[in-house]
């Protein structure tokens, strides 16, 4: 499968302390997508199950760990892959919140695998990203995206983090450079490249 990186702890998708888990690949190119530079897949981003779930082991270990998130990409752009990472992560943790560009209705008829999906998400959020209904919505980018609670015993935990109306945005440096992560702002990318070309820089995404 290709991933394109894993992060924690992530608290800005989602509450509590993610395993965040990026699959790189997304045909649906929606105009400002805040991760465009995973929508096309490179040859190094492809790793084996048994590699990734050694990877993953001393995270799913942790005692903090309170939940995964499972973005990109569109993770469905690979679901034979996202079924055997979901049913992994599933052994251990029933908080596995999972963002798509298609609706619930497409994956219904996507194919057999990613039904088999949604038997192993607990949150599901749903729908492409338009960012003319970007009106600053906790977890979700647009109006028209849908929260799914798959494990309805998930909900009461989310609607709180809901309710508290709260924005985070996050900022890894990594050795590719920062990575920012959370629900971005409609004009989140123009503010950051006014911010940079202030102080002399040019910022660019990764091809
Ligand atoms: S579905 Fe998500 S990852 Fe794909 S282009 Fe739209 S916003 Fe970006």
């Amino acid at each position: 499968m290709k991933v394109a990186r894993i992060l924690y702890p992530v608290h800005s998708l989602g509450p509590g302390n993610r395993l965040g888990i990026w699959l790189a690949g997304c045909p649906r190119r929606c105009p400002g997508c805040s991760n465009p530079e995973l929508w096309r897949t490179r040859a190094d981003q492809e790793i084996s199950l048994p590699n990734l779930q050694r990877l993953l082991r001393p995270f799913l270990a942790r005692r903090d760990l309170d939940g995964v998130v499972v973005t990109g990409g569109d993770p469905f752009f690979q679901p034979d892959a996202l079924l055997q990472l979901l049913g992994y992560l599933n052994q251990s943790l029933k908080d596995i919140l999972v963002y798509t560009g298609y609706t619930y209705e497409e994956l219904l008829r996507l194919g057999q695998s990613a039904c088999a999906c949604l038997q192993h998400i607990g949150v599901l959020i749903d729908g492409p990203y338009r960012e003319q209904e970007n009106d600053g919505y906790v977890l979700k980018g647009s109006a028209n995206q849908r929260i799914y609670f798959l494990r309805p015993e998930l909900q009461p935990r989310y609607l709180a983090y809901l309710a508290e109306q709260h924005h985070p945005i996050q900022n890894f440096t990594t050795k590719e450079g920062v990575i920012s992560v959370g629900i971005h702002r409609r004009d989140f990318a123009d503010v950051i490249q006014e911010q940079a070309k202030k102080k002399g820089m040019i910022l660019h995404d990764r091809p």
